[in-house]
């Protein structure tokens, strides 16, 4: 029986057990999936190794240090210094991201998308602006503060705070700040996100099971928007591939992990 958790600090909310779990159980494959509390995140390589585990995902504040913990970071987690996924091969911890192709995933509905305006400059802002840079859409960000907008400089995105933001036009705008995760307010204030959505066509929030302050606008407005939940779903397909090698189908894990999101 193989072991996996998640590591963040909080992480009771984490939906990731369940999720993963999901697949593990209806899909026969020996393996349990738990959480891990992680207070000190330069602690998360003795702590994974300690508790045997064979992969693991990392959350909110321990992403960054995720990276630094790795022997070996492999594909898009390099590009950003950000790591969400960990896996134990032969005694050497290598990392991945699959934040960002989660995301791409969930916003395949949309169609094609050419130019995004991304609200927050945090970890998750990180890699959604170096996938869509990838993929050359222009992307936007505006944040509440100058401190995290030059990695996004150094990507070629226009950064913008709310003192010095000029709107434009856009395909998506996507909330990536945590505002409304835990309390009841808006990313940007009031009057500029009612013009940023007067002048976008889709609106996406990477928070998840709940409605925030911003998509609560963009649904008064008749708009189409999603939130973070196949954010959720496509990243953990992606992760759980990583985690049983190849041994199911990727279509079957999806399957058994979209059915988790009705329990
Ligand atoms: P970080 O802590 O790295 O970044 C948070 C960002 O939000 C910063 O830019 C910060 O601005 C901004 N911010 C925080 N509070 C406010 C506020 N009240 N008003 C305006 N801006 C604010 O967080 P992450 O990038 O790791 O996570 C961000 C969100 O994305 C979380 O809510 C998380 O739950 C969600 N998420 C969802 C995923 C999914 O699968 N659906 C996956 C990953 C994340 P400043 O720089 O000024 O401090």
């Amino acid at each position: 029986m193989k072991l996996f958790s998640i590591f963040g600090n909080p992480v009771s909310h984490s939906r990731s057990p369940l999720m993963h779990n999901s697949v593990f159980k209806n899909l026969n494959y020996p393996a349990c999936y738990t959480r891990t509390h992680l207070e000190d995140g330069a602690k998360l390589k003795e702590t994974f190794f300690s508790l045997g585990l064979s992969g693991a995902n990392v959350t909110v504040p321990h992403k960054e240090a995720a990276f630094n913990a790795c022997d070996e970071v492999r594909g898009f987690a390099k590009t950003v210094g950000v790591v969400n996924t960990l896996i134990n091969e032969n005694g050497k911890l290598i990392g991945y991201n699959t934040d960002a192709d989660g995301f791409m995933y969930a916003i395949e509905e949309f169609g094609n998308i050419k130019k995004i305006l991304i609200l927050g400059a945090g970890g998750t802002a990180k890699a959604l602006a170096a996938r869509f840079k990838q993929e050359s859409i222009e992307v936007s960000v505006i944040n509440r503060s100058e401190g995290r907008l030059s990695f996004f400089d150094n990507l070629g995105c226009q950064t913008y705070t709310w003192d010095t933001f000029e709107l434009s036009n856009y395909d998506l705008v996507v909330n990536t700040t945590s505002a409304g995760l835990k309390d009841e307010e808006l990313p940007a204030p009031k009057n500029m996100i009612l013009d940023i959505l007067a002048s976008s066509k889709y609106v996406a929030d990477a928070i998840y099971g709940k409605l925030t302050p911003f998509l609560q606008l963009a649904k008064e407005k008749n708009m189409h928007y999603k939130d973070g939940a196949d954010m959720l779903l496509g990243q953990g397909v992606l992760a759980n591939e990583f985690f049983v090698k190849k041994a199911l189908k990727k279509n079957d894990i999806k399957f058994e992990m979209a059915k988790s999101f009705l329990l």
